[in-house]
């Protein structure tokens, strides 16, 4: 069932890189929820493994003297909801963490499992493509720092080689201070479920309701996560009505490439795109009270 050849666990990123560059053969796992769920279904055999758990110090979250979020790749689901420096800072990301999985897999799986994965329905890639996330990739050769939005290469393929580690996922205060956000997922059913669409935006508005600032992420509405810059440049200072909202959603719509899966019709995902890209500002706002994030 779990045929795995050897298993390793290096205590450094140093030793982690270096073993990976020995053998680029070998899988990582972090939390396990995607690599064991693959081996239980027979997808991946035979394997040598290269577990994270040990590197101390790839689950803090913190906030640098400059302002910039630090989120390490090994923090969970739980612990991003729970930290109290992103319910202070960056509240989008620890209320998105919430909608993952339920409490068993909140606990285990790990972020930077999520964004290495590839995949389109990632709970959190859709508010760190909102956020301008930067990924922090190691190897011996060094750190090569990727915008999340050119991480992404397709279906389950992300811009990251066989011997790198994603070491932190960094999002600087230019990109959160003075936001307000919301991520909706939406799911067929209440209980725990994969999203049919999910969006994240987040929004600067100044007092007197005009956007000075707006990103949207998308998330399985099409192949990859995607960011809705149309939206976004033809909201820049406009004033926050119907109207605005209205045309944010037609251009969101731009963004998509909806396609029909057994999930859903490209019609059903376009009409929600529209839909969820408006809500997510409008409830983004209501919770910090009207205009001027
Ligand atoms: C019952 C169930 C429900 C789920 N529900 C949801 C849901 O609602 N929303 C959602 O988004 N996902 C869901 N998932 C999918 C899964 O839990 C997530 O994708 C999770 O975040 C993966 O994290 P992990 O730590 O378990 O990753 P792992 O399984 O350990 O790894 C996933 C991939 O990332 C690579 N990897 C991990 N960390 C690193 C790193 N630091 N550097 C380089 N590569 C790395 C691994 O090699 C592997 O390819 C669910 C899974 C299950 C089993």
């Amino acid at each position: 069932m779990y045929r795995i050849n050897n298993h390793y666990e290096p205590e450094t990123v140093s030793q982690a890189i270096s073993m990976l560059h020995q053998n680029s053969s070998l899988v990582v796992i972090a939390g396990g929820t995607d690599v064991l769920i693959k081996m239980h279904g027979g997808n991946l055999q035979d394997v040598d493994i290269l577990s994270l758990r040990s590197i101390g110090g790839l689950d803090r979250i913190e906030k640098t003297k400059d302002g910039t979020m630090h989120i390490g790749p090994m923090a969970t689901f739980s612990q991003i909801n729970q930290s109290a420096l992103m319910q202070e800072y960056i509240p989008v990301l620890a209320n998105a963490a919430i909608t993952m999985g339920g409490p068993q897999i909140r606990n285990t799986a790990t972020i930077g499992g999520n964004v290495c994965n590839g995949a389109t329905s990632a709970d959190s890639a859709s508010t760190l493509f909102a956020l301008n996330a930067r990924l922090y990739l190691e190897s011996i050769e060094g750190t090569r720092i990727v915008p999340i939005e050119d991480f992404y290469m397709g279906p389950g393929k992300v811009d990251l080689k066989p011997d790198e580690l994603l070491i932190d996922i960094q999002v600087e205060a230019k990109d959160y201070e003075g936001f307000c956000g919301k991520y909706i997922k939406f799911t067929v059913r209440n209980a725990m479920d994969i999203a049919t669409l999910g969006v994240a935006a987040v929004c600067r508005v100044d007092s007197s309701g005009i956007i000075e600032d707006l990103r949207i992420g998308l998330g399985v509405a099409g192949p990859t996560p995607r960011r809705c810059h149309e939206a976004e440049d033809y909201a820049i200072g406009k004033e926050v009505n119907q109207e605005t909202l209205q045309g944010i959603g037609e251009r969101a719509v731009l963004a998509a490439q909806a396609r029909t899966s057994w999930r859903a019709s490209k019609e059903y995902r376009e009409h929600l795109v529209k839909t969820l890209s408006q809500r997510a500002i409008e409830e983004a706002l209501a919770e910090v009270g009207g205009a001027g994030c």
